[in-house]
Parts: C-alpha cells; sequence; structure tokens
C-alpha cells in the first residue's frame, strides 16, 4: 500500500467516526481497529502500532469525557499527534560543525538518487557557509564519476574521483584525505549501489566507512520502495549503521512511501527529503508538515 493510501484510509477513518451521528465507544473503538489494520498492511512494525493504539485509548479516554467536550476534535488530534510520534524518532541526527572536517557517506541501492541528493547536499551546506566538497567512491557503475562530475560543476562544488582506480576504498580514502588537507568542513561521500541487496554491496559498505570513518552515514530510500522499506533499511542499518535517512521522489505518485516503515524500522530520523530532480529541490523533513499532508 502506497503511503498516500494509506493517509486516505486513517482520514476516512476518522471522518467517518466523527461524521457519524452515534459517535460511542463502539464506534471510537472500530476507528481505532481500521487505523491499525491500515498501518499494519503499510507494514509498520506491530509493536509500534500497539504503542499507536493505547496511546489514542488513553488520550481519548472515552469513558470520562467530560460533558460537552467537542469529541470530534480531540480524536482528531490525539491519531495526529500519534502518528507525528510515529514518524518521530527522537534521535538527533548528525550536524557538522564549522571550522572542522565533517565526513558524510551516503549509502542506498542503485537508483535511489544517492548521486543526485549527494550535490543538493553539498549545495545546501555550501549555501549554509560550509567549505563542500564531493568524493565519488562509485567505481562500479560507469558513467557515475561523469555524472558526479557534471553535477558538481553545475553547482560548482570541488569534486575528487578517479577513472582508473577500481577499488572504491582507496578513491574514497584518497579523496577524503585530500580534502581533509584543504581543509574542506562538509565532505560527501558517493558510494555505488547495486539494483538489489547483495553481499556484494554491504561488503563495500563496510570498507568505504573502515578507510573514511564518515561522522555520518545517510541511507537514501526512493519514496516508491513501499513495503520493502522495512526490511531494506532494517538490512542497510545493520551493516552500515546508518544515522539519517534521506526520501527522495517524494514529489512522484508515492509521495513519500515507506518512509513511516523505515524510521520505524531503524528509529533513524528523516533528515531530509528529495522533492524534484534540480538542485535546490532538497528539504528539510520535519514530522508535522508530513503528517499534515499524509492526511491530507
Ligand atoms: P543513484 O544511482 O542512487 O546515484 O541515483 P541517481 O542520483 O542517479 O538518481 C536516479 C534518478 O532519480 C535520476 O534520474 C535522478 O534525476 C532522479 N531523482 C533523484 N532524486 C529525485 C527526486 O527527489 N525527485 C525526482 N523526481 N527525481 C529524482
Amino acid at each position: 500500500m502506497v503511503l498516500q493510501d494509506l493517509g486516505r484510509r486513517i482520514n476516512a477513518a476518522v471522518s467517518d467516526l466523527t461524521r457519524s451521528s452515534n459517535l460511542d465507544e463502539k464506534a471510537f473503538d472500530g476507528m481505532i481497529k481500521e487505523i491499525c489494520a491500515a498501518l499494519l498492511e503499510a507494514d509498520v512494525n506491530v509493536k509500534l502500532v500497539g504503542n499507536l493504539r493505547k496511546s489514542i485509548k488513553q488520550t481519548v479516554n472515552f469513558k470520562e469525557l467530560a460533558p460537552g467536550v467537542n469529541k470530534k476534535r480531540l480524536i482528531q488530534k490525539a491519531v495526529f499527534d500519534e502518528l507525528v510520534k510515529l514518524v518521530d524518532p527522537h534521535a538527533e541526527p548528525f550536524k557538522p560543525k564549522k571550522g572542522r572536517s565533517n565526513v558524510i557517506m551516503f549509502v542506498g541501492l542503485q537508483g535511489a538518487g544517492k548521486t543526485t541528493t549527494c550535490t543538493k547536499l553539498a549545495r545546501h551546506y555550501q549555501s549554509r557557509g560550509f567549505r563542500s566538497c564531493l568524493v565519488c567512491a562509485d567505481t562500479f557503475r560507469a558513467g557515475a564519476f561523469d555524472q558526479l562530475k557534471q553535477n558538481a560543476t553545475k553547482a560548482k562544488i570541488p569534486y575528487y574521483g578517479s577513472l582508473t582506480q577500481t577499488d572504491p576504498s582507496i578513491v574514497a580514502r584518497e579523496g577524503v584525505e585530500q580534502f581533509k588537507k584543504e581543509r574542506f568542513e562538509v565532505i560527501i561521500v558517493d558510494t555505488s549501489g547495486r539494483h538489489r541487496q547483495e553481499q556484494d554491496l554491504f561488503d563495500e559498505m563496510v570498507q568505504i566507512q573502515r578507510a573514511v570513518t564518515p561522522d555520518q552515514t545517510i541511507m537514501v530510500l526512493d519514496a516508491s520502495i513501499g513495503q520493502q522499506a522495512e526490511a531494506q533499511s532494517k538490512a542497510f542499518k545493520e551493516t552500515a549503521d546508518f544515522g539519517a535517512i534521506i526520501i527522495t521522489k517524494t514529489d512522484g505518485n508515492a509521495s513519500g512511501g515507506g518512509a513511516i516503515s523505515a524510521v520505524a524500522a531503524t528509529h533513524t530520523p528523516i533528515v531530509f527529503i528529495g522533492t524534484g530532480e534540480h538542485m535546490l529541490d532538497l528539504e528539510r523533513f520535519s514530522p508535522q508538515p508530513f503528517v499534515s499532508k499524509l492526511l491530507g
């Protein structure tokens, strides 16, 4: 189920209840049941759904509602707040510091949007006064370095890569060392992906991580990933222990699909979302506006 359908279903459950003439506890329980069923179908962790059910029941506390209380508003607010909690892991993402080198490594499957997002993020920090640069450690995909070069040149971001070195961890190490010497403050390392999760890819991730010891590893997830998001992000988390997620292509039909599952499965904050193919199409993620959009 894509996220838009999830939003629609939750919205329908809430409005069916709040519009009904018979807003009693039984109908209220029915709404919670429907919301939980929708979340479970969207691969949200069973335990989290259980917590959400409990919290909504406790907040609304149907049996002890004071007469005259606006039940409709209370229920709407309880559902909204609990959904926000679901996408808010309450973990502070890493923030680069000025005056030192901050190394950020990207991981994700091929086509997820890593190379595009690397440049967007480098430009983002550049425009905030950080000396930013890019390292292409993707020696797997032919043309990867050219793509990064083109993007970086357009954005006027210094870059490092090699057309001859085939070991990505060597390229990564050399690039990061050079930029550290030159006192760059944000050094973003792009890595290769594969079409599917593969041991090769995971081995490579670990080697590059060892070579550059990043301050932050970011997993890039395509919004259309849907039901695979939970399993995939868990597998990446176990190997690369990323500390942040960026969801790309939220401008497409999926509109952020998989985000809830990935955050819930890995307790990792989404830091940005990609909203288009252009350099400036990167937005900071925050749970409240995301849930508002989800519920339409
Ligand atoms: P990589 O293989 O992970 O490095 O993926 P790329 O950066 O090459 O991106 C794959 C495709 O997705 C490219 O055509 C990008 O232009 C496109 N893309 C990346 N991010 C976004 C986004 O936020 N929105 C849209 N519409 N397209 C994106």
